[in-house]
């Protein structure tokens, strides 16, 4: 397995074997053996491990920085951003080690002692994508440590080598087996659902449902975060400009390769002066070497997403849409591709529905708040949706209407809060939330213990 660099493609960052069904078995065998004297410490020493964790990422904020910039092009702020967040991840969950794992309960006799307790599932199994390398692996196996789980984590082939790194960081303060990563393809990926206790996935609609059926067949918990087609709506009393901005940021930025990027903007009303603010926003976007603190969107991950975003281009065109951005993608080495913004789209058209992940956003018009609700909902999927206005009274009564995991009003689509439950509806997600306190309802089971009166 070659993972290359978007910016170089002739950069190999790192080339492994992809570990195989037996290693992978083994892998998981070492961490249940593991698990026994880890779920089995007290509460407050894992909590130490995992501040130990903390601090040993942040002291490589600067290495692991740089390999994320060089192994998926992201740029060098986000990166960063991004590593500073991962400790503050860990930190969270070192905390929630020492929260309240049960209920107490009033006993049916009056008497007797009637508790829940949470306690582990055994080994969590954790499958990633490529484009938050350090983060969501750690948004995953901090709680699942911290509750007394041991993880296999298979990263990516992308991320490759930011994962390795991780794990041998973490693995300067974790007792061995504790935390495992497992490099490969789609079969090495299958090979742990197949073998740990529970399952977390992040990554595209079609892997996440294989991954939840496969899970289900063998009557282990798991979840699944999925694909977004996010909409920003606009309303004609939102600081346009401003709105602008951020909803430009959202789709652009890292080349659009978030979950949560803005893939729809709807306007409501004065659609001609909000299409000049956007088109402004759009040329803000600062693309370049994704090294330089100063660029907002690097190149795509590969010479496939690439063509899919040259390909989307090609299509709103044969569809009679309007590029409403200029295109001078940089020229040499490297999967570049530059903001595009397209209006005129039959509404049913599906560039409007698929996800495209690349700097790629359409825009539609709606009437009112309640139309413009109507066309966000009008996908399969439901990760976020943000609305823009100045008029809180006019959005708040129609916030329940919008079937999408997290809702944002005057907030860009793409910022997750740590601490909050994640997670999307319909075609985006399935099993609980991730993050947050809600994590933990993946990562252990609720048992109800009763204790008669003698
Ligand atoms: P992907 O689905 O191609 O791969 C995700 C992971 O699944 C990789 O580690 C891959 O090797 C593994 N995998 C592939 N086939 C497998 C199989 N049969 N069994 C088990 N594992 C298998 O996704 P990607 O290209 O890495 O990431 C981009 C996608 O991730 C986009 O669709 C994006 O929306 C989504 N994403 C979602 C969220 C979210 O929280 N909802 C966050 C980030 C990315």
């Amino acid at each position: 397995m070659i993972s290359t660099s978007p910016q170089s493609p002739n950069d190999t960052v790192i080339e492994v074997p992809s570990l195989t069904v037996d290693q992978v078995q083994l892998a998981s065998r070492r961490a249940r053996a593991a698990g026994r004297g880890w779920s089995g410490a007290p509460a407050s020493e894992r909590a130490g491990h995992l501040h130990s964790a903390a601090a040993a990422v942040e002291a490589q904020v600067d290495s692991l920085t740089a390999l994320i910039v060089r192994e998926v092009g992201k740029p060098f702020t986000e990166a960063r951003a991004e590593i500073t967040r991962s400790v503050a991840i860990l930190r969270y969950h070192a905390q929630q080690a020492l929260d309240p794992c049960g209920d107490v309960l009033p006993s049916a006799d009056g008497k007797g002692l009637l508790f829940t307790r949470r306690r582990p599932r055994g080994v969590a199994g954790l499958i990633s994508p490529w484009n938050f390398p350090v983060a969501i692996p750690l948004w995953k196996a901090a709680p699942a440590l911290a509750h007394g789980n041991t993880v296999l984590l298979k990263p990516s082939p992308e991320a490759t080598a930011t994962a390795a790194r991780l794990g041998d960081i973490l693995n300067t303060v974790l007792p061995p087996h504790v935390f495992t990563v497992v490099p490969g393809e789609a079969a090495t990926g299958a090979a742990v659902v197949d073998t740990v206790d529970a399952v977390s996935f992040t990554g595209s609609e079609r892997v996440g449902r294989a991954v939840i059926r496969d899970a289900s067949a063998r009557g282990i918990p798991a979840q699944a975060e999925m694909t977004g087609q996010n909409a920003s709506i606009l309303l004609a009393d939102a600081d346009i400009e401003q709105a602008s901005r951020v909803i430009m940021g959202s789709a652009m930025a890292f080349a659009g390769q978030k979950c949560t990027a803005t893939s729809r903007i709807i306007i409501v009303g004065n659609p001609s002066t909000v299409v000049e603010a956007l088109v402004v926003a759009a040329a803000e976007i600062i693309v370049g070497d994704p090294a330089d603190p100063s660029t907002m969107a690097g190149p795509v991950i590969s010479t496939q997403a690439r063509a899919q975003v040259l390909a989307a281009r090609d299509q709103a065109r044969a569809e009679g849409g309007r590029l409403l951005t200029r295109h001078e993608d940089p020229e040499g080495a490297g999967w570049w591709v530059t903001p595009t913004l397209v209006d005129g789209l039959a509404q049913d058209s599906d560039l409007h529905q698929r996800e495209i992940f690349g700097p790629f956003a359409t825009i539609l018009n709606a009437d009112d708040v309640e139309h413009a609700i109507a066309l966000a909902n009008n996908t399969r999927f439901g990760l976020v949706t943000s609305l823009f206005t100045r008029d809180l009274g006019a959005v708040l009564p129609y916030l329940d209407n919008i079937d999408s995991g997290l809702v944002r009003v005057n907030t860009a689509t793409t910022y997750v809060d740590l601490h909050a439950p994640f997670g999307g509806e319909r075609a985006s997600s399935m099993g609980p939330r991730e993050q947050g306190k809600a994590a933990r309802d993946l990562y252990t089971s609720v048992r109800t213990i009763t204790v008669a009166a003698p």
